[in-house]
């Protein structure tokens, strides 16, 4: 690659009790653009995690310590200044993120940074609204109800917005008073740990947040642990349930948001220009590394020549790019394991028979060693394809059709998952009608994909169960206590 970066790229160690610690084992992150080495970063085994959890404990149940000591308000004020922190760092932090993942660094720097700030600031107002409730049951009792933080959260997140869905967690967890053992996915793993450096300069107390780098053996030391009380989770179906088969040993509390294969359904009656952009954004943007991806497209028949003509056209103007460079909106696959598991996708789309539109290859950008897959359109594909089952996870468009609301309703639920789901159309009452009957987390109606702090994110089905973002989360990261007085 031709661009340069002025951002620093350390070895990575891991941040227990506010300090930096020196790991035993090491692990290589990779710029998938190049298929060069980043750097080297600790991996965190189970005696390393152990001092992790024991540190967020300490900090959690000393009742004279700092962090149990501190108002609402002052938590709140924490957490809006690491964000203000983040701000600051806001170049920094999208090149590691861009660097480590491949994505384009016009998505790291005004996409996802911009909001993983945005998710901090909102939750560093949520810490003074959480409230109990009197409840005027009984005339010989004073009954009343408080909210209290859950414990030690583990949170483990995965590769394709690292820091963002950090956010999603780390948010919520802080804003309730619990402490945290945060383990970011091995891909990528720069921005929480330049994250680590913002939270101590911040003043978080030492334990409150600690880092522990490492893959699924790190992640299962979390899960396992008998002193972690919730685990919030994002990443894979089959890794989430794992998850939760392991924590109910010690019965944690446990949030899951999981894989997707959504539905963007387009109506003929639709603005078809909008509609073909918001089918190229649902898929592509974000590398189709996007749980909420719209890998599903049913376009109405009457529509279907008209609308694949101009959506081929406009694939077919997206080049993958080097991500560093400004004008890039096609980035590289994360990692060589990511970019074989979609090409297998694509060779077994061409072996049930779908019709591969375009695309289909591993391109070469600058005549480097990255993991760069084409934009890629499958027509003529059925609901019961392993394309159109499964999730991909990459750049990967299976386009099917149907004739009726009734007939794409149940195709767009004969599915595992339950994430998200798109309707195009300009007959409002088709699209509140069909939004009711379709079973996903989120459905967006003349768009597809924007996100807001304030608003509930979460699956339906195997999409996994909880919401993050919004009020509700904090229902998932505190605990319901009722308490009776004797009048
Ligand atoms: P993954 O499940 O392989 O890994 C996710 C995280 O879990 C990583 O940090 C990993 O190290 C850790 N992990 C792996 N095995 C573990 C184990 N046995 N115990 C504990 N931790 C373990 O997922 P991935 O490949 O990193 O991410 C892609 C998946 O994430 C996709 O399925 C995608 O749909 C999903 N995802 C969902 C959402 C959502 O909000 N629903 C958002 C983004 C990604």
């Amino acid at each position: 690659m031709t661009t340069t970066t002025k951002t620093q790229i350390k070895p990575g160690k891991l941040l227990i009790n506010g300090v930096w610690v020196e790991g035993k084992k090491h692990f290589d992150t990779i710029n998938p653009a190049t298929g060069e080495v980043l750097t080297q970063v600790a991996d965190a085994g189970a005696a390393e995690v152990d001092q992790a959890v024991a540190a967020a404990r300490k900090a959690f149940d000393d009742p004279k310590g700092p962090w149990r000591k501190m108002s609402a308000s002052e938590r709140g004020r924490l957490i809006w200044k690491l964000a203000d922190l983040m701000e600051q760092h806001i170049e920094e932090l999208a090149e590691l993120e861009t660097l480590d993942n491949g994505k384009p660094i016009f998505e790291s720097r005004y996409v996802d940074m911009p909001m993983a700030i945005d998710v901090m600031r909102y939750f560093a107002g949520i810490a003074t609204k959480i409230q109990g409730e009197t409840v005027n049951a009984l005339s010989s009792a004073f009954t009343y109800t408080i909210r209290e933080p859950i414990g030690v959260v583990g949170a483990i997140v995965p590769w394709n917005f690292p820091l963002l869905l950090a956010t999603w967690k780390l948010g919520p967890a802080l804003a309730c008073g619990n402490t945290v053992v945060y383990k970011p996915a091995e891909q990528t793993p720069l921005t929480a740990l330049k994250l680590g450096e913002l939270a101590i300069a911040a003043g978080f107390p030492a334990g409150v947040l600690n880092i522990v780098t490492g893959g699924p053996d790190t992640g299962s030391a979390i899960v396992r642990h008998k002193d972690i009380d919730k685990v919030a989770f994002t990443g894979s179906t089959s890794v989430g349930k794992e998850i939760m088969r392991s924590a109910a040993d010690t019965l944690k509390r446990v949030t899951l948001e999981l894989g997707g294969k959504s539905p963007n359904i387009v109506f003929a009656d639709s603005d078809i220009d909008s509609a073909v952009k918001g089918a190229i954004n649902g898929i592509f943007y974000g590398k189709g590394e996007v749980c909420n991806a719209g890998s599903r497209l049913f376009v109405e028949t009457k529509v279907q020549d008209e609308f694949m003509g101009k959506l081929v056209e406009r694939a077919k103007k997206l080049r993958p790019g080097d991500p560093m460079d400004p004008k890039t909106r096609l980035g590289a696959i994360v990692s060589e394991k990511q970019m074989k598991h979609v090409l297998s996708y694509i060779d077994a789309g061409k072996k049930e028979g779908a019709q591969l539109v375009t695309g289909g290859n591993r391109v070469n950008v600058n005549g480097d060693k990255g993991f760069f897959i084409e934009p890629t359109v499958f027509g003529s594909v059925n609901n019961d394809m392993t394309i159109a089952q499964e999730e991909i996870f990459g750049p990967v468009l299976a386009t099917l059709t149907f004739d009726d609301i009734d007939e794409v309703a149940e195709l767009a639920n004969k599915n595992v998952y339950g994430l998200a789901a798109g309707i195009w159309t300009n007959d409002i009452k088709k699209a509140h009608a069909l939004s009711r009957r379709l079973k996903a987390g989120t459905v967006w109606i003349n768009t597809y994909g924007p996100m807001d702090a304030a608003m509930p994110f979460g699956g339906y089905k195997q999409s996994g169960f909880g919401r993050e973002l919004g009020a509700h989360a904090i229902e998932h990261y505190t605990e319901l206590k009722s308490v009776w007085l004797a009048l």
